[in-house]
């Protein structure tokens, strides 16, 4: 268990903007672009690191998440991070894809997020 799976479980509070029965998609507590999303798994998985075969629907369901809350929240272009690992800059060791969009120049957007 961990912050994510609180945060999943409804035992941790966090500002949801989706959510199906395999995956929540939640506000960053502290954002590093103006529309920071979270995309997660419910279920506990450590990192990219850590899945096998028997993810591959559920990896790729959080795409199609990504995909779906985008045109949810009207964004017209948005980047996709995943952080694996201590030393790829991962914080929190339950999967997550960082959904980084509204910037209102170039320059802010394409620094390296996360
Ligand atoms: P990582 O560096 O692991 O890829 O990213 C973890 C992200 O989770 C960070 O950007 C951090 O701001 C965010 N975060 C950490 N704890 C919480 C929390 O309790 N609630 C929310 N909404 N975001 C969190
Ligand atoms: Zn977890």
């Amino acid at each position: 268990m961990c912050i994510f799976c609180d945060i999943a479980n409804k035992q941790a509070p966090a500002s949801i903007i989706y959510e199906d029965n395999l995956s929540l998609v939640f506000k960053n507590i502290r954002p590093s672009a103006p529309i920071h999303l979270l995309i997660i798994p419910k279920k506990h998985i450590d990192s990219i690191d850590h899945i096998d075969d028997k993810d591959e629907a559920l990896v790729g369901h959080l795409l199609c998440v990504a995909q779906k809350v985008a045109k949810q929240e009207k964004l017209s272009g948005y980047k996709l991070v995943v952080n694996v690992g201590r030393d790829g800059g991962q914080e929190i060791f339950h999967l997550h894809i960082h959904l980084l969009s509204g910037w209102n120049n170039a320059k802010d957007r394409d620094i390296i997020h996360n």
